[in-house]
């Protein structure tokens, strides 16, 4: 049996394991391929932790989650983005990777289909094909602000159909769709027999006069939808892994027996600092945004000055999704751009082929204010070097 042809690494994590090992060599490296927010721990994490080490507890945590987290998220996402849970429909995992692939195994048999719109963040496809469905790739374009329609849905829905998966805030594009644009694609779902995985693992990571809407915030289809929501990004503890699955009392059981065969979920320490974070959850996050904004500000700045262009700023999430043409006339494969970048320039960056969309680079703006302008500045001379 051929073990590597079960699971496709994830290209994200290769690139940024790839930049580790040259940092570890001593070697200077622009990092601009993980979406690892990069900062210091908050201190309402902090002090989750210290509290979970003084209550000197470190046995298993309940199969769903510590039950004062699984209420606390349940009235997080009520208060902020005006949905209806209780703790029943809440379930903790391991990162929201884990809750993404504890739907998806459940909710799909082999062959049926589930519509991705693409760019899409790289795991979907990879979890799809994991759980012997068919990922069906449904392209969306920059003029529709990389929004996928109701039309594009109908375009690529079939019988087999079974289930959507919407990411917004979108990586890599920081697309956000507005409470109308849902309500019309939850419609077309709901005609059509299908469940909505809406991941929203960014939904606190927005900019500007930017608004996010959450699909559990439907009554209407709360049936329908399974929101995926994670600690890592909203609240900077990607290391402490520690996700939600949000959605019907019967999936949500069914995940948790699922979790109870494998993880048997993350870590106590993990959850009291989740607890900690939800607790503190607007100061937590307004930290995170106001930090990520001064770095996508000078991020924008800094590459539309040095390459003369006028990219507009992602209204949310970590990331530019930038075209290659905007930094060389070269014609030139993304995966080959980035590879090169890396090996000239010790620039770190992910090729949009990797998100199902050739002729971009998605860059990260996760890195420290100085590293963000000398990276892009080495970017320029590695350029410059292979301009004829
Ligand atoms: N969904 C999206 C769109 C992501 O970008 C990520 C991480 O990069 C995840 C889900 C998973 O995040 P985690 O497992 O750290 O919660």
């Amino acid at each position: 049996m051929d073990i590597h042809n079960k699971i496709a690494s994830s290209a994200t994590v290769a690139i940024h394991t790839l930049a580790q090992q040259k940092k570890a060599r001593g070697e200077e490296v622009f990092n601009f391929s993980a979406g690892d927010p990069n900062l210091p721990i908050h201190p309402a994490v902090a002090s989750g932790i210290q509290k979970a080490l003084d209550g000197k507890d470190c046995s298993y945590a309940p199969l769903f989650g510590l039950p004062e987290l699984r209420k606390g998220v349940a009235a997080w996402m009520n208060r902020r983005y005006e949905c209806n849970y209780t703790q029943e429909n809440v379930l903790v995992t391991c990162g929201g990777k884990f809750a993404l692939f504890a739907a998806l195994d459940l909710l799909v048999s082999p062959g049926d289909e589930v519509l991705i719109p693409a760019p899409y963040w790289p795991s979907y496809p990879t979890l799809v094909e994991h759980a012997k469905a068919k990922a069906v790739i449904v392209p969306v374009s920059p003029e529709n602000g990389w929004k996928v329609t109701t039309d594009d849905l109908m375009k690529y829905r079939t019988e087999r159909t079974k289930v959507l998966i919407l990411n917004h805030p979108n990586n890599p594009t920081g697309a956000m769709y507005t409470r109308k644009e849902l309500e019309a694609i939850l419609k077309v779902a709901g005609d059509n027999d299908w469940t909505v995985i809406s991941d929203e693992v960014y939904s606190e990571i927005y900019y500007d006069q930017s608004r996010f809407v959450s699909c559990g915030s439907f009554p209407k289809w709360q049936e329908r939808v399974v929101v995926i929501q994670s600690c890592s990004k909203n609240f900077g503890m990607t290391g402490l892994r520690v996700g939600f699955a949000l959605g019907p009392v019967e999936l949500i059981s069914a995940m948790g027996s699922l979790q109870g065969q494998t993880t048997t979920g993350t870590s106590v320490f993990s959850q009291w600092a989740a607890y900690s974070a939800i607790e503190h959850a607007d100061t937590v996050s307004a930290s995170m945004r106001t930090q990520m904004q001064e770095r996508r500000d000078l991020f924008m700045q800094t590459l539309n000055s040095l390459f003369s262009c006028d990219l507009a700023p992602p209204a949310s999430a970590l990331y530019a999704f930038v075209p290659t043409s905007a930094l060389t006339t070269e014609p030139i494969r993304s995966q080959a751009f980035c590879e090169k970048i890396l090996s000239e320039g010790n620039i770190a960056t992910v090729p949009g082929s990797a998100f199902g969309m050739e002729g971009y680079v998605r860059f990260a703006f996760t890195e420290s204010l100085d590293h963000i302008e000398k990276g892009l500045n080495a970017l320029k001379t590695v350029l410059q070097k292979r301009a004829p």
